[in-house]
């Protein structure tokens, strides 16, 4: 079994002094032994973040990039700047940029590209809207978005891929998935990649995200296809992420 990742996502929230606040809440928490912790701030925090987290087990984390690598791209920020300032894993594909700023499924393969190219582990966000599952139609929209990024990459490109499952009619809405509901959508994602390969299947981390919070994460993260969570807005109290980090 892999390790459990607990991944916060601050979205465009925090401060300097949150960032800050982190540092000392996480500098002597018991955590699990087996636990991966990382947190995606907002691009002018991934500086200091990667500074005052250094002796914390916090991994620091960005929310989107460019598709390109450099260039006259004015307000884009590319991979490797993000790598540069200390970040190790990326968002794409979260629901909030497919909904307001109109990435498609073309959008997310080429940001996941860009990502693997410069070494930053991409974390795919996939799920389907509350119209979509009332139509019956959320294995085929989230495993379409899975496909549409496999199909686009190499085979020793998937397995660098890390997933989150988060149906958008959870998200911020405090309606979150039961255990039963994410567990049948996390299996058969686990399925479709045992259609590619096998360990591709056994190794990937697939996350559940959508009103997660030390209340309900424990019996979310004991179902058998679920290896973590990708929590927004119980992400921005340290006592509440810390509770949710502990258990993994
Ligand atoms: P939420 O957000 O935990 O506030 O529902 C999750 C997410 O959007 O990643």
């Amino acid at each position: 079994m892999s390790t459990p990742l607990i991944a916060g996502n601050w979205k465009m929230n925090g401060s300097l002094s949150l960032v800050e606040d982190f540092a000392r809440g996480f500098a002597d928490a018991t955590l699990p032994e087996c636990v991966d912790v990382a947190l995606m701030v907002p691009f002018p925090y991934l500086e200091a973040a990667g500074r005052a987290w250094g002796d914390t087990p916090l991994v620091v984390g960005a929310q989107t990039l460019s598709d390109r690598p450099a260039g006259a791209f004015t307000g884009e920020v590319s991979g490797e700047m993000l790598k540069e300032l200390g970040a190790r894993l990326v968002l794409v594909g979260h629901s909030e940029r497919r909904i307001l700023f109109g990435e498609d499924d073309a959008a997310v393969l080429a940001r996941v590209r860009a990502a693997l190219a410069c070494e930053l582990t991409p974390v795919l966000c996939l799920g389907e809207t509350l119209e979509e599952r009332d139509a019956g139609r959320t294995e085929a929209v989230v495993l379409g978005q899975l496909e549409a990024v496999l199909e686009g990459l190499g085979v020793g490109e998937r397995p660098r891929l890390v997933l989150a499952y988060e149906p958008v009619w959870a998200i911020g809405t405090g309606r979150t998935a039961s255990p039963e509901q994410a567990q049948a959508v996390h299996g058969a994602i686990r399925a479709r990649l045992t259609d590619y390969c096998a360990s591709l299947a056994e190794d990937m981390r697939i996350l559940y995200g959508g009103s997660m919070k030390a209340a309900n994460a424990a019996e979310l993260l004991a179902q058998p296809d679920i290896d973590g969570g990708l929590v927004g807005g119980a992400s921005l109290q340290v006592d509440d992420f810390l509770a949710i980090c502990q258990s993994a």
